[in-house]
């Protein structure tokens, strides 16, 4: 079976669940290889053989790592170059797709971005993209021998596939533009103690509705271990960092469960959380749009019910 290359997303070694994920989908379509750009693939390596990686390319060369993303488009073409895989898996973020832009022009492969779904069909990969906010399923499948595919965030389940995880050391030979900018500082950002929100299985947004006053959203959302979003008119307002906004301007969110509490479900914020595998939207106006979208919708008073859903969920927890 043919090579299927998935780009370990990392932080530092430690390995994010959209790696599992990929790895899951990797095994649908051939043998899956992991590409390991960093240091610290001693902590990683356990984790991406236990999810199905028989091999690991790693890359520790700080030219690579100490750079944006032109360096690891390079690295991941010199690999593509040897291993000829039937596809390379990249996780859909804005670092993700930039390195697959470039690595498409460089080894001329097919690239399909934010996939929700990826299947094996007639031996070759079929993916399933929501576009146009939503208001679209597409199927495509590339021409080209090699498929480069940027999947979101949950769009396969995570299975243990013991495999050998065969470290594999790569010297890669970059060119000097590649180089041209490099990263001067880095910083992490505080943490809220919340699950990452492009991540998260389950996301709790406010809207206009919480007039400013997050907090019963921030209690659901903990009662639940869920991350927390906003709409544009939330952030606009200051009411939550623009960090947190989910839709067509900022962030694409596909999680198990999304909760939109005081949230109208304008357009723009429906391209962001479309592809959310059951949606819940908590509105005191039962005309408002969201509720064409929702699997579950409740007409009430958002510091009424999502109180009262949390001290359900809380007491079910003991
Ligand atoms: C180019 C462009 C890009 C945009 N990008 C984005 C984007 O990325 N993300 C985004 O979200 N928007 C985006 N917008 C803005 C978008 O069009 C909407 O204006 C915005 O989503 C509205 O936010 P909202 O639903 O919170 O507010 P509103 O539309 O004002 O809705 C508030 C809702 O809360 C309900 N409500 C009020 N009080 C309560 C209560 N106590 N309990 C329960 N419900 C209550 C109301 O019934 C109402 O339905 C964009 C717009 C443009 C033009």
């Amino acid at each position: 079976m043919a090579e299927v290359l998935v780009l370990v997303d990392h932080d530092n070694g430690e390995v994010r669940k959209t790696s599992a994920e990929m790895l899951n989908i990797a095994r649908r379509l051939g043998t899956p290889s992991a590409v390991f750009i960093g240091s610290n693939v001693q902590e990683a390596a356990d984790v991406l053989a236990r999810y199905g990686a028989e091999k690991i390319y790693v890359v520790a060369d700080p030219a690579v790592t100490g750079a944006l993303v032109a360096p690891q488009a390079e690295a991941l073409a010199q690999i593509a170059g040897q291993a000829n895989p039937a596809a390379v898996i990249i996780a859909s973020s804005s670092a993700g797709k930039e390195i697959a832009g470039r690595l498409a022009v460089k080894i001329n492969a097919g690239l399909i971005t934010d996939a929700v779904d990826v299947q094996a069909v007639d031996g070759a990969a079929q993916t399933t993209q929501s576009v146009f906010a939503g208001s679209y399923t597409v199927q495509a499948s590339a021409t080209t021998p090699t498929t480069i595919i940027t999947v979101k965030p949950n769009s396969a389940g995570i299975e243990m596939a013991q495999a050998a995880g065969t470290q594999v050391p790569v010297d890669v030979t970059l060119s000097d533009v590649a180089t041209a900018a490099k990263i001067t500082k880095s910083e992490p950002r505080q943490s809220t103690g919340r699950p990452e929100l492009t991540e998260a299985p389950i996301v709790v947004s406010g809207g206009r509705g919480t007039g400013g006053d997050f907090s019963p959203v921030e209690a659901f959302a903990d009662s639940l271990g869920a991350a927390v979003g906003a709409s544009r008119a939330a952030v606009d307002a200051g009411w939550y960092p623009h960090t947190s906004q989910v839709g067509q301007t900022g962030k694409q969110v596909s999680p198990q469960l999304y909760v939109a509490a005081g949230i109208s479900g304008a357009i723009q914020h429906r391209a962001g959380m479309q592809t959310s595998k059951t949606i819940i939207a908590v509105n005191k106006d039962e005309e408002a749009p969201i509720f064409e979208l929702v699997d579950f919708g409740v007409v009430g008073d958002l510091f009424q019910v999502l109180p009262q859903a949390t001290e359900a969920i809380q007491a079910r927890r003991g």
